[in-house]
């Protein structure tokens, strides 16, 4: 036992602030979290994927081995909305020697992920001064040069919450970008964890 439960149902009393809402109210089913507290009937868990507590009846948590979920089993976790789901819900990214390796994200959250604004005006012009093939270009974010298509890849760079493009980047940076979601403050954390741990600094 590792302490992780499932909750079937998907629906209990959200605990804002220690209080406890009054009206009921839904979650998604099958949301993997931590018992916080036994309170005889019901117990009070921490839902990993949406960051919340929960009141829940007893009888609607079922005690989980994370260890037995994954690509090798029947039932794998979704790693942004952290509901247990059958394997064959996650998409196959690749065969490797040791089987098929599936998304971390399930379907549903895959959808959401890769919805993106439509292209807008900005957009359409901006294409247009994409470096031609065989010209120079330096990179904005790690400065190196390539000669475009040759022995580089330039990426089209776009914010997906707007549409627009923010410039042109190399293929190298745009999958370092990605790693960090787009998200601002995931690449501000970064900046700062790698400050805070720099022995050197
Ligand atoms: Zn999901
Ligand atoms: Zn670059």
């Amino acid at each position: 036992m590792n302490g992780w439960v499932v909750c079937r149902q998907g629906k209990g009393y959200l605990v804002k602030n220690g209080i406890q809402e009054k009206l009921e109210t839904n979650f998604n089913k099958d949301s993997v979290g931590m018992i916080n507290e036994d309170r005889g009937d019901s117990v009070l868990v921490w839902l990993i994927g949406s960051d919340s507590y929960w009141i829940i009846p007893k009888n609607e948590v079922e005690e989980i081995d994370v260890t037995k979920t994954g690509d090798k089993f029947d039932f794998k976790i979704c790693n942004v909305c952290h509901c247990l789901k059958p394997t064959e819900n996650f998409a196959r990214n690749q065969n490797n020697l040791r089987g098929i390796v599936r998304r971390p994200s399930c379907q549903k959250c895959r959808t959401s992920i890769d919805k993106r604004a439509p292209k807008t005006k900005q957009a359409k012009q901006t294409e247009k001064q994409k470096p031609k093939k065989g010209e120079p270009f330096t990179c904005p974010i790690c400065r190196k040069r390539s000669i475009v298509g040759i022995t580089a890849k330039i990426i089209v760079d776009h914010d997906h919450h707007t549409g627009n493009i923010r410039g042109f980047i190399c293929d190298s940076c745009n999958t370092g970008l990605g790693r960090f979601k787009n998200g601002e403050n995931y690449l501000m954390n970064a900046v700062n964890y790698i400050k805070e741990h720099d022995t050197l600094g």
